[in-house]
């Protein structure tokens, strides 16, 4: 692949790179018609990256289906698909972490502490074997773009990150590989999360800014609910993720709420 994508560059082909786990679905498609739209040879991983899950995670029963993957990937147009093996990219001996000091202390960082060292390192290792002049990456996953946005900031990485709005199922809901887990009954359950995030901004536009009412306010939607425990519902600052008291300029509303035993995240920009 690094060696393809060097002729590629050679050729003056702007090639565009969409990391994903697989088991593609709406919200990684629309991406890559994003992608389509910004340069010359469209590039989709699949890789379900065993760094980011802790032990007792869903690693081994992620959802995995590479041949559907390469019949989507190839009706959008995607010009090479990379899905590397485990050992190609964490052989024997394998001992380097990119790790960033204070983002990854907020939000999902604080339940799954090892998260986000495991999505710099398997970012950073596919840029550098793909080569991409722009990737880009869903807002789904705000904290995990945020985090991207830094590293190739502080490392100079010669990649210009693009975001991709939050593609939803009809009701609200976020797609998620991790939606095939819920039962039916757990399915109208998870849309509490999207209906929370209606009733904080309806709450701020009628005048309601301190955000730990707003959070108390809809932690209701939960408490009540069968089956469901918060991880967490923060307002905090879209850059920093430092935990905003009032809000008086746009906040980040995100949280990660546990269905059953499958963990949901979701999020949206609160605008005063
Ligand atoms: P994943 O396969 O879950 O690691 O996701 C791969 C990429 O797709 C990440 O950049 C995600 O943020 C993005 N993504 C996942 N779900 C959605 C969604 N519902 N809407 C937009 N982007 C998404």
């Amino acid at each position: 692949m690094q060696v393809r994508s060097g002729l590629l560059r050679n050729q003056g082909q702007k090639i565009v790179f969409v990391p994903t786990m697989g088991d593609l679905h709406e919200g990684h498609l629309s991406l890559m018609r994003k992608g389509r739209e910004q340069g010359d040879c469209l590039v989709v991983s699949i890789f379900v990256n065993p760094t980011q899950f802790a032990p007792g995670e869903d690693l081994d029963t992620y959802p995995r289906n590479l041949d559907r993957d390469l019949d989507l990937s190839k009706k959008e147009g995607v010009d090479i698909v990379f899905a590397p093996s485990e050992n190609d990219l964490y052989p024997e001996g394998f001992q380097t972490y990119i790790e960033l000091e204070k983002l990854p202390k907020h939000l999902c960082g604080i339940s799954r502490p090892t998260f986000f060292r495991g999505v710099a390192t398997v970012v950073t290792k596919l840029f550098n074997i793909v080569r991409p002049h722009v990737a880009i990456f869903g807002q789904k996953d705000y904290q995990q773009l945020t985090v991207i946005r830094r590293l190739v900031r502080d490392l100079n990485l010669a990649v210009e990150i693009v975001g991709g709005p939050i593609v939803r199922e009809p009701d609200g809901l976020a797609m998620s590989s991790r939606n095939k887990y819920l039962t039916s009954g757990q399915r109208a359950y998870a849309l509490s999360l999207y209906q929370s995030l209606v009733k904080a901004q309806a709450l701020l536009k009628s005048g309601t800014r301190e955000a730990s009412k707003i959070i108390g306010n809809v932690s209701g939607l939960f408490l009540s609910q069968p089956e469901t425990t918060i991880d967490y519902i923060a307002v905090c600052d879209p850059e920093t993720l430092d935990d905003m008291e009032v809000i008086d300029r746009p906040a980040l509303m995100a949280l990660a709420v546990k269905v059953g035993s499958t963990r949901l995240i979701d999020n949206m920009i609160l605008s005063p």
